[in-house]
């Protein structure tokens, strides 16, 4: 089924596919997910948009930074996408 919201901080972001890498519409609150990525660069694209919608007063450099860490640390430790979560049954917060 494909995703089309997401609450940010509150506010909900409609999310859609285009071309383009990413593209994150703070006034509009879309975000725009090109889905043919690789997906260590769909893990950057997904963390750089939501960086620009959580905290839009970051600069695009501080954003791409920031994205490209957490990917890093996420990819660095990728056994997370085989393993089951030790919290499974427990209820989790939006
Ligand atoms: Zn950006």
């Amino acid at each position: 089924m494909p995703v089309k919201q997401q609450t940010i901080r509150g506010k909900v972001f409609k999310i859609s596919t285009e071309q383009i890498y990413g593209y994150c519409d703070e006034n509009d609150r879309e975000i725009h997910i090109r889905p043919d990525q690789v997906s260590s660069e769909m893990v950057d694209t997904i963390l750089h948009e939501v960086l620009h919608a959580a905290l839009p007063n970051l600069s695009e450099a501080e954003v791409t930074e920031t994205a490209a860490a957490q990917t890093r640390l996420l990819l660095r430790l990728g056994s997370w996408k085989k393993k089951k979560s030790a919290f499974q049954g427990e209820t989790k917060g939006d």
